[in-house]
């Protein structure tokens, strides 16, 4: 099976996640994030890289490998391994507001900083500056925290930062999509102080990240420019809570999360995401996801603030136990298959990867190294899509959709 030659060949194949991690190994006076032609943030080389930078590169690279290590939790075969499942929400009336479903990823990241078990969170969070793009953010307190709730799903890029964490010598959780978090344990694998560093890893499920063309068209939408928008929210303050613009000149428009996800950020999500292995977050220590009532999984309208919370290790467990003995968190057991119903598309994703890799190469494209994430033994419950999925890769690789641009030089920082 061919694989990823090289960072351009990882961005112009459209294997890239934008995860930011390269630019934290390479340093960013010689590789540098930036938004490319579709919209998404990739690594430019501004500097060519020794051989040996390079080849850390492309090991650590989540949109190259993602290898999942043994675990000592039950697994399951779709959702990976799962030490408790569980329906809640943080205590914190402002967290679980202000929180995409429940605030439940910024309440346990709260409770790492005040307990002392970590002295910052790596996060990202719209940039005050110019509100339609996402930055990576250091935070050190609540109020910190509560300005990067929320679900950010234009182009984001947490690991940015991550070595200068590392290089800080002091505990520290991080936030991100399951691909970030795969970047995080690949980096593991060559540097030990990952894994004395980083105490606790959040993830949430993930279906897909969308290009920055969305947000632009959301305001183009209301009729506003972007040299004109303060504020942009894709949802929080509420469950699943409004799209919220407003304006320098006192304007607010609001739309429906469900016109937002279903209408603009399902259209326009990036290659990659097609053929992700691990949408659910299984080398994260605690995964949050949306508890919708329906069986479609579609918001339907406004509700309180509430999540569905995986504890994939022992160590996540631990903390999310010690938050509700400490009345930091509203906990209740829920049974698998009610969370199969809430989430249908996870399953469904899981189980064609197989056919949509065999279309990948077959088409002629490298393909990632994916190990330990029980591919195949999902695809028994996509038999029936196979043929279709092999077919439907194979005219997506011939259409050039996984074709990507590197992103020109000198433009926006992020
Ligand atoms: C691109 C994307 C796709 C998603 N798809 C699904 C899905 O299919 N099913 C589902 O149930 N849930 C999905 N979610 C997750 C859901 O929207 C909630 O984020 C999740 O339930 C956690 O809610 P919370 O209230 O606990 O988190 P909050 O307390 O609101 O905290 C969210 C945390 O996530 C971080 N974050 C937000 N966006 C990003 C990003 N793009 N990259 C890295 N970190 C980020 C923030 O910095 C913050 O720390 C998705 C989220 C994103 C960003
Ligand atoms: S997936 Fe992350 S590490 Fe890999 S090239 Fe893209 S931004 Fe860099």
């Amino acid at each position: 099976m061919t694989r990823a030659a090289s960072i351009d060949d990882i961005v112009t194949r459209g294997l890239c996640v934008g995860c930011g991690l390269c630019e934290s190994l390479a340093g960013a006076d010689k590789l540098k994030l930036g938004l490319n032609a579709e919209g998404f943030l990739r690594p430019k080389q501004l500097m060519p890289l020794d051989a040996e930078t390079e080849r850390k590169v492309l090991a650590v690279c989540p949109g190259n490998v993602q290898r999942v290590e043994g675990t000592d939790s039950p697994v399951d075969v779709i959702w990976g391994p799962l030490k408790g499942l569980f329906a809640g929400y943080s205590r914190d009336e402002e967290i679980r507001f202000k929180g995409s479903s429940g605030g439940v990823a910024t309440a346990v990241a709260a409770h790492m900083l005040n307990s002392g078990m970590a002295s910052a969170v790596l996060e990202v969070s719209a940039d005050s500056a110019a509100p339609l793009h996402a930055v990576t953010r250091v935070a050190k307190n609540r109020s910190e925290l509560i300005e990067g709730a929320g679900s950010w799903y234009g182009p984001a890029a947490p690991l940015r930062r991550m070595h200068e964490l590392l290089d800080k010598g002091k505990p520290f959780v991080v936030i991100g999509k399951p691909c970030d978090i795969a970047g995080v344990r690949n980096l593991a694998r060559i540097d030990p102080r990952v894994d004395r560093l980083v105490v606790c890893t959040i993830s949430f499920l993930c279906a897909g990240l969308s290009s920055f063309g969305v947000a632009r068209n959301i305001i183009a939408g209301h009729g506003v420019e972007e040299k004109d928008v303060s504020l942009f929210r894709f949802r929080g303050h509420g469950c699943p809570g409004m799209t919220r613009i407003e304006t320098h000149d006192g304007r607010a428009f609001e739309q429906t999360y469900d016109d937002t996800w279903s209408h603009a950020l399902n259209q326009a999500i990036q290659f990659r995401c097609k053929i992700c292995p691990d949408s659910t977050g299984e080398q994260a220590d605690i995964v949050c996801a949306d508890a919708w009532d329906n069986d479609d999984g579609y918001a339907h309208g406004e509700k309180e603030g509430r999540g569905a919370i995986l504890a994939r290790t022992e160590r996540g467990l631990a903390i999310l136990k010690s938050m509700q003995t400490r009345a930091e968190l509203e906990m209740q057991p829920l049974e698998l298959s009610r969370f199969e119903r809430m989430q249908p598309h996870h399953k469904h994703r899981k189980s064609v990867l197989v056919a949509r890799l065999l279309g990948l190469w077959l088409g002629g494209q490298p393909v990632p190294d994916y190990k330990g994430l029980r591919l195949f033994s999902a695809s028994r419950f996509g038999r029936r899509y196979l043929f279709s999925n092999v077919r439907g890769m194979i005219r997506r690789i011939k259409s050039g959709a996984n074709r990507e641009t590197l992103p020109a030089g000198g433009e926006r920082r992020e």
